[in-house]
């Protein structure tokens, strides 16, 4: 997916973070020796930074914290092809089988060490030292899994056990193309009711931007209905992409469309909280990269202006 938090898009320069001295964490049994080598930064999201198969733990400047990423899809397939996805290797396809138990593992061996400090002193900045949330989002779309809802239980469990309180969120980032089946509108219910959050993605309302962007046959009926369908399960944010496409802005068709697509959200009342708004700030691994290039923060601010318009707030990251 685009993001695991809303740092993704941190500015300024990303400061490589150096343990002071050699750390060890395999006390835990999970982390692999090669933990130690990595360096985590606002600007390294890489999937292995821990040496997990499910967990990446992400600083975020901006934010001001840690996000614990929680990658369902360590095939790096997805049922989309996002002209701007970061995922080196994509292929499409859905996730594959996930370990319950090793995620469960996982993700108590990572919070042990978040809630006992020794993750925050030996890997984040000082500033930094604080869980921001739990995002389900990795090298494809979560919500692929046949068992999306054991899952989430799963984590809802880990979670509670740790007594993180409602600071910490728990999000799903996620393309929305699978809300339809039951498993997974039972995962957003029982998110709803554990603290729980959903990006969901809407970069175009054409269906020639939807092909041209994300690489699926799609209309903004069903994108309108994918959004209707997570906001009615569960607290839901639009997020939302954009960028130049071989020198060019957005049209004006597509910026219409898109407005209209948003008031068409509100007209019907569809619950949605506001929009995430995110310009081009690190590269595509997809092939369509050369065609890409970010927008002026000026355009940005005017189209998220335009969004706040149709009275939604939009929250900007460039
Ligand atoms: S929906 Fe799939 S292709 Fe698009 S950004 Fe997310 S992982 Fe990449």
């Amino acid at each position: 997916m685009l993001t695991t938090l809303a740092d993704v898009r941190a500015v300024g320069k990303g400061e490589i973070i150096r343990p002071a001295i050699p750390v060890c964490l395999c006390r835990k049994g999970f982390y692999s020796a090669r933990m130690a080598e990595k360096i985590l930064s606002t600007r390294n999201h890489d999937r292995d930074a821990v040496g997990m198969t499910y967990l990446y733990p992400v600083v975020s400047r901006r934010a001001g914290g840690v996000s614990i990423g929680i990658n369902l899809n360590p095939n790096s397939a997805c049922n989309w092809h996002c002209a701007y996805c970061q995922v080196p290797g994509l292929v499409r396809g859905t996730a594959p089988g996930i370990g319950l138990e090793q995620l469960k593992h996982e993700l108590t061996a990572m919070l042990d060490d978040v809630i006992d400090g020794s993750f925050m002193q030996e890997r984040v900045p000082e500033n930094c030292r604080k869980l921001c949330d739990i995002a389900i989002s990795g090298n494809g779309e979560p919500t692929s899994c046949s068992n999306f809802d054991e899952i989430v239980r799963l984590i809802v469990e880990v979670m509670q056990s740790f007594n993180l309180g409602d600071d910490v969120k728990l999000r799903l980032i996620t393309n929305g193309s699978y809300l339809h089946k039951p498993n997974v509108q039972a995962g957003l219910e029982l998110m709803s009711h554990s603290n729980g959050e959903v990006w969901v993605k809407v970069d175009s309302a054409t269906a020639e931007g939807i092909k041209r962007i994300n690489g699926i046959t799609a209309t903004s009926e069903l994108l309108f209905k994918q959004v209707k369908g997570a906001a009615k399960l569960c607290p839901t944010w639009i997020q939302t992409c954009m960028f130049t496409w071989d020198g060019s802005e957005p049209s004006d068709a597509e910026v219409n469309a898109y407005l209209v697509f948003l008031q068409r959200v509100k007209a019907e009342a569809v619950p949605v909280k506001g929009v995430l708004l995110y310009g081009l700030a690190r590269p595509s691994m997809q092939v369509e990269a050369k065609h890409l290039g970010a927008l002026t923060s000026g355009w940005m601010q005017s189209m998220a202006q335009q969004i706040e318009n149709v009275d939604f707030p939009a929250i900007l990251s460039l």
